[in-house]
C-alpha cells in the first residue's frame, strides 16, 4: 500500500453543497477512490466562500462541519488519532473570525488545527497573494492566539509581506508555520507560488510545504511531470524533510493531464519513486507530514 498524507482538500465544502458522502461520491476524493492508500491522512479545509460575508462564512463553516459530523466523520486532534484513515480539520480564509478572537477558541474546540490566513485580496487578517500588504493588527493577534491554542497558521494564499510577518511571529514564538498547497515560484512565476527565500524560512522553522496539483500554479500545460519539477526545485533547496503534498482536490476546476482525482495519485507516487527513490517518495507522500503532526499535536 502507498501511504498518503495530503495537506489540503476542499472536499467537505463540496460534500455539503452537493449533499454527498465521503465513502462514495462524484468528487475528486472519496474513501472508495482512495482505497489504494493506507495509511491515508487527509487535511479537510472548509473554505470561506468569497461570495459570503465574514459572518456568513463563519456560519457556513459550522453548516459544513455539522454536515460532515452527521455523515459520521471525526477529526483527529491527538497524535494517536493520526493513523489508518484520519481527517484533520482546517479553515481556509481566516476572515471568518471577523475581528472576534474568541471565535478562534471556538474553532479550536470544534477541532480546527490549521488556519489558512488568506484566500485573496484584503481582509480583516491582512493581504492575500494578489496584494502587496501585510498583516493587520487583528491578523497578528489571530496568529499569536493560534500559536498559543495549537492551531497551525498556513500562509498558502498570503502575500509575500503577510507571509514574512507570519514568519517573524513564528520565530518569536519558536513555532512552525506551513504552506499547505503552494508550488515553487522558482519554477513558475505565479504569485501564489513560494519564493526560494520564503521556502527557506518555512524550512528553518520546521514547517511543511505541500505541493499542489493546481494547473495554473504548476505552469503552462501541466502534466504529472510538472509536479515533479516543483518538487525537484524544493528538494534542491534542501527541502527533503519539508516537502509534502497539498493536492487541492475538489478546490480546482481542472487537474494536470493524467490525474482525474485521488484515484490517480499513485501515478505521481511511482514517478517520484523512479526519479528520487523510495525513501524520498515516501517522505513526500507521507512521512514528512506525519513527523510534523506528531510534533505539533
Ligand atoms: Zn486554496
Amino acid at each position: 500500500m502507498i501511504p498518503l498524507f495530503d495537506l489540503h482538500a476542499d472536499t467537505l465544502g463540496e460534500m455539503y453543497k452537493k449533499k454527498e458522502a465521503l465513502s462514495k461520491n462524484s468528487l475528486h476524493i472519496s474513501y472508495e477512490s482512495a482505497k489504494k492508500f493506507m495509511p491515508y491522512v487527509q487535511v479537510m479545509a472548509i473554505w470561506s466562500d468569497f461570495r459570503l460575508s465574514n459572518d456568513e462564512a463563519y456560519e457556513s463553516f459550522f453548516g459544513a462541519l455539522n454536515y460532515a459530523r452527521s455523515q459520521g466523520l471525526n477529526f483527529a486532534t491527538k497524535q494517536n488519532e493520526i493513523k489508518d484513515r484520519a481527517l484533520i480539520l482546517a479553515v481556509e480564509d481566516a476572515r471568518l473570525l471577523n475581528g472576534d478572537i474568541a471565535r478562534l477558541d471556538t474553532l479550536y474546540q470544534s477541532g480546527v488545527r490549521i488556519l489558512t490566513l488568506n484566500w485573496r485580496g484584503e481582509s480583516i487578517i491582512g493581504g492575500g497573494w494578489d496584494t502587496e500588504n501585510g498583516l493587520t493588527t487583528f491578523g497578528k493577534e489571530a496568529i499569536t492566539r493560534a500559536f498559543s491554542l495549537g492551531i497551525i497558521p498556513d500562509v498558502s494564499h498570503s502575500s509575500v509581506k503577510t507571509s514574512f510577518e507570519a514568519v517573524e511571529l513564528a520565530s518569536e514564538q519558536n513555532k512552525p508555520i506551513i504552506a499547505s498547497h503552494s508550488n515553487a515560484y522558482g519554477v513558475f512565476n505565479h504569485k501564489r507560488n513560494l519564493t526560494d527565500e520564503l521556502f527557506g524560512e518555512i524550512k528553518r522553522l520546521g514547517g511543511l510545504v505541500g505541493v499542489s496539483l493546481v494547473p495554473e500554479h504548476l505552469g503552462k500545460d501541466a502534466y504529472v511531470l510538472s509536479v515533479l519539477d516543483h518538487i525537484y526545485h524544493f528538494l534542491s533547496l534542501g527541502g527533503e524533510n519539508t516537502v509534502s503534498l497539498g493536492c487541492d482536490f475538489d478546490g480546482v476546476s481542472s487537474l494536470p493531464h493524467g490525474i482525474k482525482g485521488i484515484c490517480d495519485l499513485d501515478v505521481l507516487y511511482f514517478e517520484l519513486e523512479k526519479e528520487f527513490g523510495r525513501e524520498i517518495a515516501r517522505k513526500i507522500f507521507y512521512q514528512n507530514a506525519h513527523n510534523f503532526f506528531q510534533k505539533s499535536f
